[in-house]
């Protein structure tokens, strides 16, 4: 039996942890702020809000599942506006994560796979036409309503790692 976690840490994630899906909460406060559209894809991307469900239905999937892993990839800025190192830290996060996402399909192949941040999978999503590659389209903890802050407290990993670190989140359920 593969043991995620360690999975995770091969994989170049900096910390992954077990996350149980019973403690996991789709917030209708937290698609407020996706309906903000900071990101400019709230109704633009079939993995955004609306199109990702409505958070009755995110919150019931979510709970369909019986196990978790939450992974994490942080990065430390050298300077107050570090630009590299947040570009670097959310790629490397997102490689990492596509990667993972791939691997643990192979086993399950209805995990549900929630990044940071919409799908990029395509330059530019063929919404609202048909989605491209529904087997490699991945959706974000935002997108499902998840507070990040008590997701990782649940789950015994801390959100914030000091002084100058930003820390990319994302999880598993399968
Ligand atoms: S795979 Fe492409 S078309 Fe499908 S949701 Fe992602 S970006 Fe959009």
């Amino acid at each position: 039996m593969i043991d995620w976690i360690e999975k995770a840490k091969e994989m170049s994630f900096d910390a992954a942890a077990p996350l149980d899906p019973k403690t996991l909460i789709a917030r209708e406060d937290v698609r407020e702020m996706c309906a903000a559209d900071k990101c400019h894809t709230y109704n633009k991307n079939w993995t955004c809000p609306p199109n990702c469900g409505t958070i009755e239905e995110c919150q019931k999937q979510m709970q369909g599942y019986t196990n978790g892993i939450l992974l994490q990839t942080t990065g430390y800025m050298t300077k107050t506006f570090d630009t590299k190192t947040y570009q670097e830290t959310e790629k490397r996060h997102m490689v990492n994560f596509r990667h993972f996402a791939e691997e643990i399909r192979k086993t399950y192949p209805d995990a549900l796979c929630l990044g940071a941040g919409g799908c990029h999978f395509c330059k530019e999503c063929s919404f609202p036409k048909e989605c491209r590659f529904p087997d490699k389209a991945l959706s974000s903890m935002e997108g499902y309503g998840l507070f990040i802050i008590h997701v990782c407290r649940d789950a015994g990993l801390p959100y914030y790692y000091g002084k100058n670190s930003l820390t990319y989140t994302a999880c598993v359920l399968y």
